[in-house]
């Protein structure tokens, strides 16, 4: 083992990924085998199946999922939430943040190396891509280094085709989760001519795709994510981290301290192996995003030392028994029960039809036989799926004879989640007291006259 200064023995005060003049050192990390790498392999493998097959299933006539933003809609499994409110939307956010934040304060950074997209799709493919072409990571560093000539601009042009046939992939079954696979389809076999709109959407987000996984990689982990700066907060001493047993390494191999040497051989290849090109010999670090690489790379080289592994491992820096509920987790797990409480309530209240009344900036007007009218713009909302046809009635008897409800149509058809129509009350003066009364409206299934929902609204008139 060499003791002379290797090329990966990295400066404490500076980024893995930038050199003295702090330009970006293009990574290039060696591929590795073990356990936690089969596994990943796997889990990445199924998740990249569900991303592409997911919005081609159809469940009820529906794509399986379908996140549809234009007009508020989310379907999953073939049920579908109309008009989605933005209470609904800010529990639903709320709760997977906290159940996040329960995963990360038992489980750490375990999203950033397993499940985040950004890793899955540059690690499964992008570096696969780019090994097949470029060869080793020592190749691809001599291949950075050569001046430009044909065996160069043949692989990077090859590289770089790949890349853009992958992102165009990626980026289309990214849009079809927001529109629907079949209407994107159908769409993307017309000219560009006709859906301007959706083609620039559609490049911009293959763009995004291709700087992203093509090239800007770990420095969007690094410098970027804000997910990546959160989740150090919502850890403490008990969550699971990728850590470097240094009792039992150091002092390593070629180091001057004296005493017995530990087991680390400082052969860098859990520095080499890094994603994020950091030394896990250095403590958890902000880089680490627990991808298990250095595990596996440490590993093999203790097997080939014959020591046992585990020199770097899953651990938690307290070193107890690893515990799911600690008084953080318990917070956090309670936060997001709450929520999710909270978002059924709020999804079964707003399943019923809901009515709001919106009065006309003239707040009255006389009709020529001498009555008082007054004009409403009336919102209909409701998240279920069924077609309604909706009678419009006065609740109280003593007044139901003597108010008039004027509409477009009597039913009003809602064929959508939500309605916008016009509504007027007529009714006579002698109603009024000191210049208003109030009245309670009624939304009446127009077959079974079951009501749907009920709203009092304020009528008014001259003093
Ligand atoms: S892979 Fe293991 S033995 Fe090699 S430098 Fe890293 S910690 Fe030390
Ligand atoms: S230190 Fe280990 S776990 Fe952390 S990013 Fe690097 S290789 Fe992955």
């Amino acid at each position: 083992m060499s003791t002379s200064k290797s090329i990966f023995e990295l400066d404490p005060e500076r980024l893995a990924t930038t050199d003295v003049d702090g330009n970006r050192v293009y990574l290039h990390p060696q591929e590795i085998n073990g356990k936690w790498q089969k596994r990943r392999s796997v889990f990445f493998w199924f998740l990249i199946g569900i991303y592409l097959v997911l919005p081609w299933i159809n469940i009820k006539g529906k794509p399986a999922l379908q996140i549809d933003i234009f007009h508020r809609e989310f379907t999953f499994l073939g049920e579908t939430l109309y008009g989605m409110e933005p209470v609904l939307m800010f529990l639903a956010a709320a709760c997977l943040l906290f159940m996040m934040a329960f995963i990360t304060s038992v489980y750490g950074r375990v999203w950033c190396g397993w499940a985040c997209p950004q890793t899955v799709f540059i690690q499964a493919l992008f570096l696969k891509i780019e090994t097949f072409i470029e060869g080793t990571p020592k190749q691809q560093r001599e291949l950075d280094a050569s001046s430009w000539n044909a065996h160069k601009i043949f692989k990077r042009g090859l590289k770089w085709f790949l890349f853009v046939l992958l992102s165009l992939h990626i980026a289309h079954t990214f849009i079809g989760y927001l529109l629907g696979p079949r209407e994107l389809l159908l769409k993307t076999m017309g000219s560009p001519l006709e859906n301007w709109g959706l083609f620039l959407t559609t490049m911009t987000v293959t763009g995004i795709f291709l700087f992203d996984f093509g090239w800007f990689r770990e420095q969007f982990c690094i410098i970027m994510c804000p997910y990546g700066r959160i989740q150090s907060v919502m850890m403490d001493e008990n969550s699971l981290v990728v850590a470097y047993d240094a009792k039992r390494g150091e002092p390593r191999f070629g180091s001057s301290e004296k005493g017995a040497q530990g087991d680390c051989v400082n052969c860098y290849l859990c520095v080499k192996v890094c994603p994020t090109g950091i030394d896990i010999r250095r403590g958890t670090q902000l880089e680490c995003i627990h991808c298990t690489r250095c595990i596996d790379a440490c590993d093999n080289v203790m097997d080939k030392i014959k020591k046992p592994r585990g020199l770097i491992k899953y651990n938690s820096e307290s070193k107890e028994q690893h515990k799911v509920f600690t008084p953080r987790s318990r917070i956090y797990f309670s936060i997001s029960l709450i929520l999710l409480t909270a978002f059924i309530y709020f999804l079964h209240s707003s399943t019923k039809l809901k009515l709001v009344f919106l009065r006309a900036k003239l707040p009255y007007s006389m009709t020529q036989e001498g009555k008082i009218m007054n004009q409403f713009q009336l919102k209909l909302s409701h998240q279920g799926r069924e077609h309604l046809s909706v009678d419009l009635k006065i609740q109280e008897p003593e007044l139901a004879n003597k108010i008039e409800i004027i509409t477009p149509k009597q039913p009003v058809e809602l064929d959508k989640a939500e309605k916008k129509i016009v509504v007027f009350f007529r009714f006579h003066s002698d109603l009024l007291n000191a210049g208003k009364f109030k009245a309670t409206v009624q939304a009446i299934d127009h077959k079974s006259q079951l009501v749907f929902s009920e709203k009092e609204v304020t009528l008014v008139g001259p003093n």
